[in-house]
């Protein structure tokens, strides 16, 4: 009855390092300079014009912040 209360935080969460940021395209607009470009602290993303927003997955360090950042929550890390 009470096991989800003492499990620990991460327990059924994915370890980073299993984790990718994926570009849902479907949700993304693709009319605007995306936003999330500029959170980005080590330039991992980047656009071509309107385009979806493309993740060098080599310089990406999965902080999170452009997923948290897209409104359309386009940028999700899983
Ligand atoms: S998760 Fe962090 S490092 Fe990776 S692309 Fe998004 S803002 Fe950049």
């Amino acid at each position: 009855m009470f096991s989800n209360f003492f499990k620990k935080d991460n327990e059924n969460s994915k370890d980073l390092k299993d984790m990718t940021l994926n570009v849902k395209i479907n949700r993304c607009p693709q009319n605007h300079p995306c936003p999330s470009v500029r959170v980005c602290p080590v330039g991992a993303l980047t656009q071509k014009g309107y385009t979806a927003p493309v993740v060098d997955m080599d310089k990406c360090i999965k902080c999170g912040k452009c997923s948290r950042f897209c409104p359309m929550r386009a940028l999700v890390l899983e």
